[in-house]
């Protein structure tokens, strides 16, 4: 249940209830967007009866969605995520790159110069890879995350890098500035829980599956758990098209803006699974509105270890910001 709060409720009064409605074993979200205040109440059947009749309730909000806390029902401003003085959703682009996997220390270097030369200010790299088969290349654990760290420093970047377990959570938060959960883990909710508690932000990408409600329900869970640092990224999924590695859904991208108030990227890396298509996908995202993108790339492409087929080198990457960076991409 939403609840808009009257403009003259005094605060110690608001305070009150959302203690009386916890007591009573409520989920309760507070959420102040100028003169407007608002509460998202979940739980159990409440008795709207006895809210709607408070003098400090103005009145309650129909919501449908049931992503309460990752709705724009509730939350009608934009979250705007501040990684170190680097602000992700305020209508600016943000753009992460780099290789699908840290390889040797040598290579994360060569990426994170790539990247900052050509203006992007995040650095990805896996350390931690969910590879179809037991016998690809799993990636190197805290090895690759100390050199991942090491030269986003270099080159003054900000740093994101995959979480498959919970069990690694711990370790992740000490190198990387935003965690990423992969599209196959998605739904693990014991992973996303625990998400919920930590401080950092929490870069969720679409399962193959996933429809747009799954995917904010995932969202929730990060949410509800205590951590309101969410961003989500469309990355394709899987159809009976079968050129393509997935099929880019460029319509998730702003109907995602418009069912939630969280920043939403766009990866034409995996979305297409083909280097060619990186350029043309990244235009159409930021056309449609995408917060920012996720791009893989590698000094060698061809030599990448994981995902060499997708991945672009320097000289299209420096094309491919300058574009996005154009304005021309840029319809918003
Ligand atoms: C990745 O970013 O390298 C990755 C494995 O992505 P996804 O989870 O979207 O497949
Ligand atoms: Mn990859």
């Amino acid at each position: 249940m939403i609840v808009e709060l009257s403009e003259n409720a005094p605060a110690i009064d608001i305070q009150k209830l959302i203690e009386r409605l916890k007591w009573a074993g409520l989920h309760v979200s507070f959420v102040q967007e100028g003169v407007y205040r608002r509460l998202a109440i979940i739980g159990k059947d409440i008795d709207l009866k006895y809210l709607a009749n408070l003098p400090l309730v103005k009145k309650i909000v129909p919501s449908k969605q049931p992503y309460k806390l990752a709705g724009s029902d509730f939350k009608k401003e934009r979250t705007v995520i501040n990684v170190k003085g680097h602000s992700i959703g305020d209508g600016t682009l943000t753009v992460i790159a780099g290789p699908c996997s840290i390889e040797s220390e040598e290579q994360i270097y060569a990426c994170a110069k790539i990247v900052a030369e050509n203006g992007a200010k995040i650095l990805r790299g896996g350390a931690f890879k969910p590879r179809t088969s037991p016998y690809s290349f799993q990636g190197l654990g805290e090895e690759g995350l100390i050199f991942l760290q090491k030269a986003a420093a270099e080159y003054g970047l900000l740093t994101i890098s995959e979480v498959m377990d919970t069990a690694d959570i711990e370790l992740l938060t000490q190198y990387a500035d935003i965690l990423q959960v992969g599209a196959r883990n998605m739904q693990n909710f014991s992973l996303l829980k625990r998400l919920g508690q930590c401080k950092k932000p929490v870069f969720l990408k679409r399962g193959m599956s996933a429809t747009y409600k799954d995917l904010l329900m995932a969202a929730e869970y990060i949410l509800s758990s205590g951590n309101e640092q969410v961003i989500l990224c469309e990355r394709g999924i899987r159809t009976f098209e079968d050129y393509t590695r997935n099929t880019m859904d460029i319509a998730a991208i702003p109907i995602l803006k418009e069912l939630s108030h969280l920043p939403v990227f766009a990866d034409p890396s995996h979305g297409t699974g083909l280097r060619n298509m990186v350029l043309p996908m990244s235009c159409a995202a930021v056309a449609a509105g995408a917060d920012g993108l996720m791009i893989e790339v590698h000094p060698n492409p061809d030599k990448a270890y994981s995902d060499a087929e997708q991945t672009i080198g320097p000289e299209a990457f420096a094309i491919l910001m300058k574009k996005v960076y154009s304005g021309i991409a840029n319809v918003k």
